[in-house]
C-alpha cells in the first residue's frame, strides 16, 4: 500500500489526535495517522473491572492535573458526559509501626529539606547534581544534630514517597537538581472516575465520523523515515507512504533506541543530529506502575481518599522486593466509586520487577508484597486475600518503555529536553508528545494536547506562508 498525504502523524494518542483536529478545522483534510497499537489513545488506557460493572480503571493516565488550566478538564465539565472527583479530602500517612502517622511528625522537616535542595542549587548552580537519595544524606551530616531521630525517619519517607511517585523512578536515580524543580501545579488533580477513554472518545467526536476508520490506520509501526528529498518518506513493514510534513508523536523514550534488532527503533535518512544522541540518555523514562486489588467486601476506612505507605527500608535486592521496601499510595475505589478496591501506585524498579515476575506464581507474589501493607490500613485482623488481581506493563510495552519522563542524575534541565523536540528538525519534521511541552503539563495527558495544538498551527502557519 502507498498514498501521498498532507500531513502524516505517528501516533493516535491524545497528542496525534488533537494534532488532527487542529489541522481538520484549520482545512487540512489530506492526513494520515499511522498508530502501531490495535486501538487509539496510546498511554491513556481504561479497562473495566469484570466485578464491578460501572467502575474503570485507568492504567496510563487517571488524573486531570492542573485543574485550572486543563483544557480536558474544561470540555470534561462543558459536556457533562465524564464522572470525576477531587479525592483530596481526607488522607492518612501510615508505616510498619503505626497505623497512623500525624503530618505534623515530618511535614515541616520535609518541607526544610526540599528548601535545602533547591537553596543547595540556587547558591552554587555549578554543584554536581546527585541523586535524591545522596542529597538527604548530605542534609543529614549537616543537620542531624537538630533533628529528632524518629521525625527524620518519616520525613525522609514523604521526601521518597512525593519523589519517587511522581516520576516513577527509586531515589537512588532521581536527580536532586530537578526533582522537585517544577513550575508549580495550575490547580488541583482531579481523578477521571469514568475512565481516560472517554476523554479520548470526546475528542474524536471532533473529527467527523468516518476519520477513525478511513484516516487512521491502526497495528502499522513505522520503521524508518527517509527526509532526504522534499517530499518524505514513510515505511512501516509492508507500506510506504510520502507526505510533506511529518508529526511524531512517540513516547521520548523510544527515541534513544539505536539499536535496529529492537522491535521499537526507528531508521531516520539521514541520520537525527548529534543532539539527540548525545541527550538520548535522558530520554528514558521513569515507570509509574498500578496494581489494582479488587477485594469481597471493604475491610478499611470508607472515607479516606488515599493512604500513604512511609517505608523506611529500602530493597537488599530490587529482584527480590520485601514488603515495606518501597513507598506506595493506595487509592481508595470505596470513597470516590463506591466499591472494595484499592490501587497501589509503585515505581521502578519495583514497576518492572512485578511485570516480570513468573506469570505462575505473579499474584501470590504481588499479594505476599502488599499484604503486610494493606493489613496496616485494615479492620479485619488478617485482610482477605483479594478477588482479582491487575497490573501495569509499561516498562514492557514496546510501544511506551516507561510510563513518561523522568529527571535522572546528570540530565539536562527539562526546557533544554522539551525545546530539542519542540522546535523540530525542519518546518517539515514535527514533534508533538505530551514531552515536547515545558512546564506543568510536560509528561501530561493535557501536555499531550498542548503539544498537538502547537504543531498543527506550526503546519497551518506554514502552508498559509507559502499560498
Ligand atoms: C501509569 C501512567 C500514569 C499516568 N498518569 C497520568 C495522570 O494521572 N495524568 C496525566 O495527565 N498524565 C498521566 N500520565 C501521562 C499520560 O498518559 C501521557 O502523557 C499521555 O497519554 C501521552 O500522550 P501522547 O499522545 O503524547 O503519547 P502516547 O499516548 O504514548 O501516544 C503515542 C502513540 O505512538 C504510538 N507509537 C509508538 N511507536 C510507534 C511507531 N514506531 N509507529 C507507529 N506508532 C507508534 C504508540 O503506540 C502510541 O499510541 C500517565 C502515564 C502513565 C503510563
Amino acid at each position: 500500500m502507498t498514498g501521498k498525504y498532507e500531513v502524516i502523524i505517528i501516533g493516535a494518542g491524545i497528542s496525534g489526535i488533537k494534532t488532527a483536529i487542529d489541522l481538520y478545522r484549520g482545512g487540512v483534510n489530506n492526513i494520515l495517522i499511522l498508530e502501531a497499537r490495535n486501538c487509539i489513545g496510546g498511554r491513556l488506557k481504561s479497562v473495566k473491572s469484570e466485578n464491578f460493572p460501572h467502575v474503570t480503571y485507568d492504567l496510563g493516565a487517571s488524573w486531570f492535573h492542573d485543574a485550572l488550566a486543563n483544557p480536558l478538564f474544561d470540555k470534561a465539565r462543558e459536556l457533562g458526559n465524564i464522572d470525576y472527583y477531587f479525592d483530596d479530602g481526607e488522607l492518612v500517612y501510615f508505616d510498619k509501626d503505626d497505623k497512623t502517622v500525624p503530618s505534623w511528625k515530618f511535614e515541616h522537616i520535609t518541607d526544610e529539606i526540599i528548601c535545602y535542595i533547591s537553596l543547595s542549587y540556587l547558591k552554587d548552580p555549578n554543584k554536581p547534581d546527585i541523586s535524591l537519595k545522596q542529597i538527604c544524606q548530605e542534609y543529614y551530616e549537616k543537620k542531624h544534630d537538630l533533628i529528632d531521630p524518629d521525625r527524620w525517619g518519616k520525613a525522609i519517607a514523604t521526601i521518597r514517597i512525593f519523589g519517587e511517585l511522581w516520576h516513577g523512578e527509586s531515589w537512588d536515580n532521581l536527580s536532586a537538581k530537578f526533582v522537585f524543580d517544577e513550575d508549580g501545579h495550575l490547580g488541583r488533580n482531579v481523578l477521571v472516575k469514568s475512565g481516560y477513554s472517554k476523554v479520548i472518545q470526546n475528542e474524536m467526536n471532533e473529527l467527523p465520523d468516518k476519520f477513525e476508520t478511513t484516516n487512521i490506520k491502526l497495528n502499522t509501526s513505522v520503521k524508518c523515515i527517509d527526509y532526504s528529498n522534499d517530499i518524505i518518506n514513510i515505511h512501516t513493514g509492508n507500506d510506504s507512504f510520502s507526505c510533506d510534513y511529518v508529526v511524531l508523536t512517540l513516547p521520548r523514550s523510544l527515541y534513544s533506541i539505536d539499536d535496529p534488532n529492537d522491535p521499537s527503533y526507528i531508521k531516520w535518512v539521514p541520520e537525527l543530529p548529534g543532539d539527540f544522541k548525545k541527550l538520548s540518555h535522558y530520554f528514558e523514562a521513569g515507570s509509574l506502575g498500578k496494581v489494582v486489588f479488587e477485594f469481597s467486601e471493604c475491610f478499611w476506612s470508607e472515607t479516606v481518599d488515599r493512604f500513604y505507605a512511609l517505608s523506611k527500608q529500602e530493597p537488599k535486592n530490587p529482584n527480590d522486593p520485601q514488603p515495606w521496601d518501597y513507598p506506595t499510595i493506595l487509592i481508595n475505589y470505596q470513597a470516590n466509586s463506591g466499591v472494595p478496591a484499592l490501587v497501589a501506585l509503585t515505581q521502578n524498579p519495583l514497576s518492572s520487577t512485578i511485570e516480570n515476575f513468573d506469570p505462575k506464581t505473579k499474584n501470590e507474589r504481588i499479594w505476599q508484597l502488599f499484604q503486610p501493607v494493606i493489613a496496616q490500613i485494615s479492620n479485619a485482623k488478617v485482610p482477605p486475600q483479594p478477588i482479582n488481581i491487575l497490573h501495569t506493563s509499561w516498562n514492557n510495552d514496546i510501544w511506551a518503555r516507561g510510563a513518561y519522563c523522568t529527571s535522572k542524575v546528570g540530565c539536562p534541565d527539562s526546557e533544554t529536553l522539551t525545546n530539542l523536540f519542540a522546535k523540530g528538525l525542519s518546518n517539515k519534521i514535527r514533534f508533538a508528545g505530551s514531552e515536547t511541552v515545558d512546564g506543568s503539563a510536560n509528561g501530561c495527558a493535557h501536555g499531550g494536547w498542548f503539544s498537538g495544538q502547537r504543531e498543527a498551527k506550526y503546519i497551518l502557519d506554514d502552508i498559509a506562508k507559502k499560498l
